[in-house]
């Protein structure tokens, strides 16, 4: 760290004045899963369902992330590990404002997302795997990135080219297979 840098965290209005404040405890809920498994569909949902019980929320998803902060990073492996760096200290200074962020990022690999787990702290980072059969996911193809990859258009697409590693231990397995919307959100108010 340059020397220049002066961290001024204890001269700031303290997360849990912010929390006093905001009458809430903040967290990250990390969205994993498939392309198409209903990462964003739920976060956004449940947003608008926290925000109407008056809770301070924050989503943050590729498209507000890629297309801003993010935006001159790529796809590679490197690229894809600072995506999700950035991603999560953005989220650990929503958190330290006392908000509820919602992260909805397929987030492949167990190194990735413990990545983001330790820049935002074990305590606070609730894992939820959207866990969608790919096959729906496919078949929902909501972007028509499937279609783009099973042509070969694009390459290490997650679930054709290029793996996705399932959460061992998530604080919340989401099989949205069998259930609607509304369900799913039920199920992560849980964590809230
Ligand atoms: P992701 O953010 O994971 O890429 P999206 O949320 O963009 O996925 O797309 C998921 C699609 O699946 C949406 O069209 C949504 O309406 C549909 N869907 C059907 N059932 C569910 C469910 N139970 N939970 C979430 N999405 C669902």
């Amino acid at each position: 760290m340059s020397e220049n840098i002066h961290p001024i965290f204890d001269r700031l209005v303290t997360r849990e004045e912010q929390e006093r404040l905001l009458n809430q405890k903040g967290k990250v809920l990390w969205f994993t899963g498939l392309s198409g498994s209903g990462k964003s569909t739920i976060a956004e949902a449940l947003e608008r369902q926290l925000y109407n019980n008056g809770y301070f929320v924050k989503v943050l998803d590729g498209d507000n992330i890629r297309s801003g902060i993010n935006k001159n990073l790529g796809f590679s492996l490197e690229d894809r590990k600072e995506n999700i760096r950035r991603i999560a200290e953005v989220a650990k200074l929503f958190l330290d404002s006392g908000a509820i962020v919602l992260c909805s990022f397929v987030s492949p690999t167990i190194e990735i997302r413990n990545l983001a787990r330790k820049i935002i702290g074990t305590e606070d980072f609730k894992e939820v795997y959207v866990d969608t059969p790919l096959e729906i996911c496919e078949s929902r193809d909501v972007k028509g990135l499937y279609k783009k990859a099973r042509a070969g258009e694009i390459k290490g697409f997650t679930g054709i080219d290029s793996p996705f590693e399932a959460p061992k231990a998530p604080a919340l397995r989401l099989l949205t297979e069998n259930k609607n919307v509304a369900e799913c959100v039920l199920e992560a108010t849980k964590l809230i």
